[in-house]
């Protein structure tokens, strides 16, 4: 008879080993963002242990809940997550953008005007400047959002003028399309970092967050800055 136990004592040391491989692995110029989504604080813990301190969450409820666990409270005792930093990565609803607007690192995922409205809002209501993302729609999936390559140069307008005052774009996000064609995958990818390197040059931008589990390689050789990955160190979802 096989004996599952309990979730911590089960990934003990996994995850870490996993972070271990993976760090050593992505390029030291690539950030990595691990995403825990779905996981317990208890893998979020094992992973800062490592070394990881990005971590990326797509629900603004755990994103939250996890926050309140787990950071380094500058007044309280438990500062034993000092330097850790969340990531909102998915899809973002406006009239949540306030539970998130304390306290997140950067949003990766902005793909309306109206959202910038809104988190520049509630950062102004924080006194603080929020770093974002831009998403770009690269992957042929109806389903994946963002914006247009072509909206950029007239969104990038307004975010150099007046209307955001409280937003900082530090670049662009993208995800591809879900399949097994990997050309398919870096010529949408290539597209994203022309995108970067137009827009980003003479802005100073840092970041270009593409690929994820089952494309991070691709994203790398096509420039990306920053991946994101949940399931090749934390397990399935
Ligand atoms: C879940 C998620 C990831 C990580 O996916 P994996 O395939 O588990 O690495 C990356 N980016 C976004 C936006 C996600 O929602």
């Amino acid at each position: 008879m096989i004996l599952v136990p309990p979730y911590d004592l089960w990934c003990m040391g996994t995850i870490a080993k996993a972070w271990n491989e993976l760090r050593a692995e992505v390029p030291d110029h690539v950030s990595l963002v691990a995403v825990s989504k779905t996981k317990p604080n208890e893998a979020v813990v094992e992973a800062y242990g490592a070394g990881a301190r990005m971590f990326g969450e797509n629900r603004v409820q755990e994103l939250v809940g996890k926050h309140e666990n787990l950071t380094h409270h500058d007044s309280g005792r438990t500062d034993e997550f000092e330097g850790l930093e969340w990531h909102q990565i998915g899809t973002l609803q406006r009239n949540k953008v306030k539970y998130i607007a304390p306290f997140v690192h950067l949003i990766h995922a902005v793909d309306q005007p109206s959202l910038l409205d809104e988190i520049n809002k509630r950062a102004a209501s924080h006194g603080r400047k929020q770093n974002v993302l831009l998403q770009v729609h690269i992957a042929e999936e109806q389903s994946k959002f963002g914006f247009a390559s072509a909206e950029l140069p007239q969104l990038l307008e307004q975010l150099d003028g007046d209307r955001w005052p409280n937003v900082e774009a530090l670049g662009l996000m993208g995800m591809a399309t879900f399949t097994s064609d990997e050309a398919q995958v870096a010529r949408e990818f290539s597209g994203l970092r022309k995108d970067f390197d137009a827009h980003g040059r003479q802005r100073n931008w840092t970041t270009l967050s593409m690929g994820m589990s089952g494309d991070w390689r691709i994203a790398v050789a096509e420039g990306s800055t920053m991946v994101r990955i949940g399931s090749s160190i934390f397990g399935q979802r």
